[in-house]
């Protein structure tokens, strides 16, 4: 029998050891961004890079605006395969040369165990997507890049599924790892998903590991973005990763929930605002 295995049997009432350990902190660094010190971070950029003039013009705005990490999907993860599915490579290199235009590491989606080696080579962060996180070949693979790792939260996922898939990482030797929650399937139909941030809060007690919120998807409400993110950094995320497009109308994918680059400023300055003071009786 597998001795790593016999031990986690031994500690059953912490049978995910790794991720555990809520009296340390981890601080995950992408590039020089660190997450999960003292200040959130805000990570932005287009749903799918598109074109050079698209991604390039988002991470400059972006930048600008106060993100820190540049996103963007080059493998995408479509629910119709008649729907655009990414520019791959092109894509990677279009999303690098945005990065390095502006100054920003990036952060884009891993989609196969097959992928891992090209995405690893050009992004300095590789995310799993929702519909991955209980790939459990593509985790372990993950495990052995020397990359930190995005690790998304599943639609129908619990919070112990979550953190289970992370130990699977970390367990396979990759320790920089951040969570996201991104939103869930419940019988609420009024907004995409369901943005649940009383996880954040608990997994934020329950393990060392950053947690970060993508409100984007979570909620596919271009109107809310911003106050969600806001609610997100409120109840103690480490960041939020958003979705940004310079003509959210013409965007291939996601478009209803990318927000101008208007609307990310606008989010920006909100974000610096304090949380109102709550109404004290003399
Ligand atoms: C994305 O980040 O573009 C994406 C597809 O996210 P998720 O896996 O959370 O749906
Ligand atoms: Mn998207």
């Amino acid at each position: 029998m597998h001795d790593s295995w016999v031990v986690k049997k031994k500690t059953a009432e912490n049978n995910l050891p790794l991720v555990s350990r809520p009296n340390e902190k981890t601080v995950v660094r992408v590039g020089d961004v660190p997450i999960g010190g003292s200040g959130a971070v805000v990570m932005a950029g287009p749903c799918s890079v598109e074109s050079r003039e698209q991604v390039s013009s988002t991470a400059v705005a972006v930048k600008a605006a106060g993100a820190v990490i540049l996103r963007g999907g080059a493998y995408k993860p479509r629910t119709s395969p008649y729907d655009f599915q990414g520019l791959g490579v092109e894509g990677l290199k279009l999303l690098r040369e945005a990065g390095d235009l502006s100054g920003m590491p990036i952060v884009t989606e891993v989609m196969s165990e097959e992928d891992v080696e090209i995405v690893a080579d050009h992004a300095d962060m590789l995310q799993v997507g929702a519909r991955n996180m209980q790939n459990f070949s593509l985790l372990k693979k993950l495990a052995k890049t020397n990359r930190p790792i995005l690790l998304k939260r599943g639609p129908s996922a619990t919070v112990k599924e979550w953190l289970a898939a992370a130990e699977y990482i970390l367990h396979g030797g990759n320790e920089s790892v951040v969570l996201c929650e991104r939103g869930i399937k419940t019988f609420d139909n009024s907004l995409r998903n369901t943005l649940d941030l009383a996880a954040v809060a608990l997994v934020k007690e329950m393990t060392h590991l950053p947690v970060v919120v993508d409100p984007s998807h979570a909620t596919g409400k271009r109107s809310i973005i911003g106050k969600c993110a806001k609610a997100a950094i409120a109840v103690g995320a480490d960041g939020v990763i958003v979705e940004v497009h310079p003509r959210p109308e013409d965007a291939w994918s996601d478009g209803a929930q990318s927000l101008t680059f208007i609307d990310f400023l606008g989010m920006m300055e909100e974000l610096a605002v304090p949380v109102r003071p709550v109404f004290a009786a003399v």
